[in-house]
């Protein structure tokens, strides 16, 4: 969602005048957009600024603002600890940049962070998103109801907010305007997606089904789902959808009903395997990825062997994995943490089989027939990068400009732990897809 929304800063931004740099010596604002989810985000912030202080000793200083996540949670905190700091603005409060853009230096307010997110999309649904590479995100949904134990979100983009449909189809038609060919739907909680106007209820499957119609849009995905959301509705759109890719990110973060009530998850390890056996007697062809939190708060050696467990039942083909970091003012930062060798020791143990499934899974394409989406051609390279059904990288050799935006068909050849490689099939036949 940050790189969404650094666009989106960008695109007021430009509207003001301003152009990217990549050389920091002539910048005049520079904007340090920001994620909270992890430990250290908050320190990366402060040495960011020391080496743009250095960069700018004797010199005329950029006017400095810090966006997103850490922007809201640290604010009044962080204006006091680094006055080189102009402005901090939360991420529902990004309608403001146009006024900060527009005149730095009359500026007396400098804490942005209030929760006003229906002037946040008024204001940027009237600029124009001028994304135009072949993959990009459109933002339908923000925050999150759930209160998982662990989790800022609730605290840091505030309540579950959906956009009105309408402005996200514009959105969509114009970058399909723009050369886009993919698109994928980003909320915290995506598929909690529910805007009512008119008694006319518009949910996530709706959505699908209009992104369907838009002539030259070739694939649609969306992110991050809660799997208390995956309606029958959103199932079958699995099973009717042209478009929307048989893959899907499916956070679990543990396998333990024990670990899942004590993060506050809302449903067991039963009701989340019904959720994939569902999807999968929809579409055989299903694929999943998954986020885990490992060595969370008293969690024992039975409830990590129940997570490596669910992981061998549905074999995740790429998932994010990392040991739990207590995020300040959530509950679980209060709970008594494990002790760091376990939770090492464990994440190796979990990190070590997702790997080997990915690699059964990536040695298992090869000789197959991928359908991918050309994205670009390869910096210092001849070949060309894409993406398969279930999001997996493919390098394509033999392809060429003309193929960029173009679903092609790629006979896998060779396979390494990220990626897959292959050669363009240029006949009409199309074999079995990934
Ligand atoms: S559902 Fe996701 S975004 Fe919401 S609180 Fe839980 S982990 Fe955070």
């Amino acid at each position: 969602m940050n790189e969404y929304d650094s666009n989106r800063i960008y695109d007021l931004a430009s509207k003001k005048g301003f152009e990217k740099t990549n050389n920091f010596e002539e910048t005049d604002c520079y904007v340090l957009n920001t994620c909270h989810i992890r430990e250290k985000s908050t320190e990366k912030v402060y040495s960011d600024i020391g080496r743009l202080k250095k960069n700018f000793l004797n010199k005329k200083k950029p006017y400095v603002l810090v966006t997103g996540c850490v922007a809201q949670a640290e604010n009044e905190v962080m204006l006091k600890r680094e006055p080189y700091i102009d402005a901090v603005v939360g991420p529902q409060s990004y309608q403001e940049l146009s006024q900060i853009f527009s005149s730095f230096e009359k500026r007396k307010k400098n804490n942005f962070t209030d929760f006003d997110v229906v002037k946040k999309f008024d204001t940027l649904n009237k600029i124009k998103n001028s994304i135009s590479k072949v993959s990009s995100f459109v933002t339908i949904q923000e925050g999150c109801d759930k209160f998982c134990s662990f989790c800022v979100v609730p605290y840091t983009r505030g309540q579950e907010f959906s956009r009105n449909p309408k402005d996200i189809i514009r959105e969509a038609k114009e970058l399909v305007k723009n050369g886009v060919r993919e698109i994928t739907l980003l909320g915290q909680n995506v598929n909690a997606y529910n805007f009512t106007e008119n008694k006319k209820k518009s949910r996530l499957s709706d959505l699908i089904f209009e992104l369907d119609e838009i002539r030259n849009l070739k694939r649609v995905r969306y992110t991050t789902s809660h799997p208390n959301d995956m309606t029958k509705d959103l199932i079958d759109c699995y099973k009717y959808s042209k478009k929307l890719m048989p893959f899907l990110h499916l956070p679990v973060q543990s396998g333990s009903n024990i670990i899942l009530k004590k993060m506050n998850r809302r449903h067991t390890r039963e009701e989340y395997l019904d959720v994939i056996q569902n999807l999968m007697e929809v579409n055989p062809k299903m694929s999943f990825s998954s986020d885990f939190i490992v060595g969370y708060p008293e969690e024992t050696s039975r409830d990590f062997d129940e997570t490596i467990s669910l992981i061998n039942e549905v074999k995740f083909i790429n998932s994010y994995s990392f040991i739990f970091s207590p995020r300040p003012g959530t509950p679980a930062a209060k709970m008594k943490i494990l002790n760091k060798k376990i939770q090492q020791k464990r994440l190796i143990i979990l990190q070590d089989l997702l790997e080997k499934i990915k690699n059964y899974k990536n040695k298992n394409e090869v000789g197959k027939i991928n359908e991918v989406l050309v994205e670009n051609k390869m910096k210092n390279q001849n070949n060309y990068f894409s993406r398969n059904k279930s999001s997996t990288p493919v390098i394509i050799e033999e392809a060429s400009e003309t193929d960029v935006g173009k679903l092609v068909n790629v006979k896998i050849k060779k396979y390494n732990r990220n990626s897959l490689f292959g050669t363009v099939i240029r006949s009409n036949k199309v074999g079995e897809a990934a």
